[in-house]
């Protein structure tokens, strides 16, 4: 028992262990699985069973880099929902006084104020002009 134990370790020495992304699997299984507990939707417990595998998947992992670009890739994707999200909730306070349009040619987000009638409005960014009511 003991020498099993020793090996555990010593195999969790090299492995790649938790990050953010392993945190967030974990924490999203338990919350399929306390769903699942309510509701009794077994497509939930599924999905919690693959996330709890992936999560120990990438735990033991010795493959570094593999998981490091994972990681990554999830910080990329938890950067964008979370601009995306503050600009929903800048526009939402904002909808009073603003008006937010897109850009036609590079799609950046312009902001003009509200109630001046026509307008053209000048990207910053690329210089396109368009012509829009406020
Ligand atoms: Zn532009």
């Amino acid at each position: 028992m003991k020498k099993l134990w020793y090996k555990l370790k010593q195999r969790i020495s090299v492995s790649y262990g938790d990050d953010s992304l392993n945190r967030f699997l974990l924490l999203t299984s338990l919350v399929f699985m306390i769903l699942n507990l309510f509701l009794g939707f077994y497509p939930l417990w599924a999905m919690a069973v693959l996330l709890y595998v992936w999560y120990f998947f990438r735990f033991f992992s010795k493959n570094y880099a593999s998981r490091r670009r994972e990681l990554a890739a999830y910080n990329g994707i938890k950067w964008k929902i979370k601009q995306k999200w503050g600009l929903l909730r800048r526009k939402f306070s904002e909808r009073k006084t603003h008006k937010y349009f897109k850009c036609r040619r590079c799609s950046a987000t312009l902001r003009v104020p509200k109630g001046k009638g026509s307008i053209t409005v000048t990207c910053p960014k690329c210089g396109e002009k368009a012509n829009k009511k406020t």
